[in-house]
């Protein structure tokens, strides 16, 4: 079986120099850049298909970025493709509504029955945003509370950090964000129950809603622990709070529906993440990437009277140019279909068990710590000896040990997310060849970190 060996990244080098001149930071989004792992060009793909693709000098990659989620079905898939191509010929944008719109939104509701009423924007961005509108028009209240180290996207609210404690109001964790908006964010432990009540103590009837992803893509891949979620939805409730889900990530990410409704599968199918879900429904979810198919999109929905605040319905007011495109939308729903195809999802459970455990027996072997969060096909590493439970444990991991790794695999033909907080994500398209060529690439690289 072929080593893959990456020989040279000078034109990824050279194209770097010269997007550095034109485009900010020479990244249109700040993960990509490879300044979390010792800075330099990061690689400029030209060609993806299927598991793979290839950088501007030629040299192929193993891909478990999946862009960062949407890519479960790998780069180029056929039925996907087709649907972008049916759509580019009959006109990308109308600005009216089309009967394919109903489709998607059918069909989301079908995989996620709390969405009684679904709105369709451009990122996952927007559709959190709004999320929090309609719950501070909802219930009259304003402020949220957030979960330290969940990321859901770059609108001002949600770029805030923690205070000093779980009582106290959030900071900006970006310039160009007034005080005066973080002050309206509260910031709270993962799995930490009393630290949520004794927020909704302090800040009990100004709290519009408890924003979470329901299982963390973000610090890592990490469950809640056992009875979370529901103390969690009970507290919010009791305190008049909606609760939100931002399934950005988690939507169809670990079978055909989100990570809410794991319950509503045979107990053997869902494995014991279904426990956790039992009889836990969010009033309201965001959900983006994987629904596009790999074009933009973002979707916002929940319960009827919930959404019925929002224009032109109610007096909640969100709108959008390229909403509902029948570009996105034919992506979206072709990747839905393709998604159904039965023990897709299981297949890529069984890759990333042999992977993920491949991964953890191989660092043993050579003496590095490493702990492996894995549900279902996404998976995060963490240099580190204690589990990985929440945003605290997540930092106090070895970032220079996953830098070195990280490099390491790339000179492999391994491209994994230049963060150590990022999942490896597989797709449908990954192989068992493909696992095996990643584990002999980490078994060398962990051999060279132990040297
Ligand atoms: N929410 C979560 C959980 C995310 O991971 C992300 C992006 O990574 C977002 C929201 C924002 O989505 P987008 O990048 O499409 O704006």
């Amino acid at each position: 079986m072929d080593k893959l060996h990456t020989h040279n990244r000078k034109r990824s080098e050279q194209l770097y120099g010269e997007a550095l001149e034109h485009i900010v930071g020479g990244v249109n989004s700040p993960s990509r850049s490879f300044k979390a792992v010792g800075g330099g060009a990061p690689v400029f793909m030209s060609r993806g298909q299927g598991a793979y693709f290839w950088d501007t000098d030629g040299n192929r990659y193993i891909d478990y970025l999946a862009a960062y989620g949407p890519i479960i079905l790998g780069h180029a898939h056929p039925h996907v493709t087709e649907a972008i191509c049916r759509a580019a010929q009959t006109g990308t944008l109308y600005g009216t509504p089309t009967e394919l719109e109903i489709h998607f939104a059918r069909m989301l509701k079908e995989a996620i029955p709390s969405l009684d009423k679904v709105r369709f924007v451009n990122s996952g961005t927007e559709a959190v945003m709004t999320t929090i509108r309609v719950a501070r028009a909802f219930t009259g209240r304003s402020k949220i509370i957030k979960f330290a180290g969940c990321y859901h996207g770059h609108s001002d609210l949600v770029l805030v950090a923690a205070g000093s404690g779980p009582s106290t109001l959030g900071i900006p964790d970006s310039a160009g964000i007034p005080v005066s908006i973080a002050h309206e964010v509260i910031t709270v432990p993962f799995n930490d129950p009393a630290a949520l009540q004794e927020a909704l103590n302090r800040w009990g009837s100004d709290v519009a809603a408890v924003m979470i992803e329901p299982i963390v893509g973000n610090f890592g891949m990490v469950m809640p622990q056992p009875g979370y979620l529901q103390e969690l939805c009970a507290a919010a409730r009791r305190n008049g709070s909606l609760v939100i889900y931002d399934e950005v990530i988690t939507g169809f990410r670990f079978h055909y529906g989100a990570a809410q409704t794991f319950a509503g599968l045979a107990e053997q199918e869902a494995g014991e993440a279904s426990k956790l879900y039992r009889e836990i429904e969010p009033d309201l979810t965001a959900l983006g990437k994987i629904i596009g198919g790999g074009l933009p999109i973002g979707a916002y929905g929940g319960r009827k009277e919930v959404m019925e605040q929002v224009a032109p319905l109610g007096p909640a007011y969100q709108a959008g140019t390229m909403a509902g495109n029948p570009a996105s939308i034919a992506a979206g729903i072709a990747c839905l279909e393709a998604l159904r195809e039965p023990g897709l999802y299981d297949r890529m459970d069984r890759m990333a068990a042999r992977l993920a455990g491949g991964l953890g027996e191989s660092a043993a072997h050579y003496g590095i710590p490493l702990t492996v969060n894995r549900i279902k096909g996404a998976f995060s590493t963490h240099f580190c000896q204690h589990p990985v439970t929440n945003y605290d444990e997540a930092q106090d991991t070895d970032g220079e040990q996953f830098a070195r790794f990280f490099r390491l695999m790339l000179d492999r033909g391994i491209c994994l997310a230049p963060s150590k907080y990022e999942a490896w994500f597989l797709t449908s398209a990954h192989t068992d060849q493909d696992i095996d060529l990643t584990l002999d690439a980490a078994r060398d690289a962990f051999r060279e970190m132990n040297e």
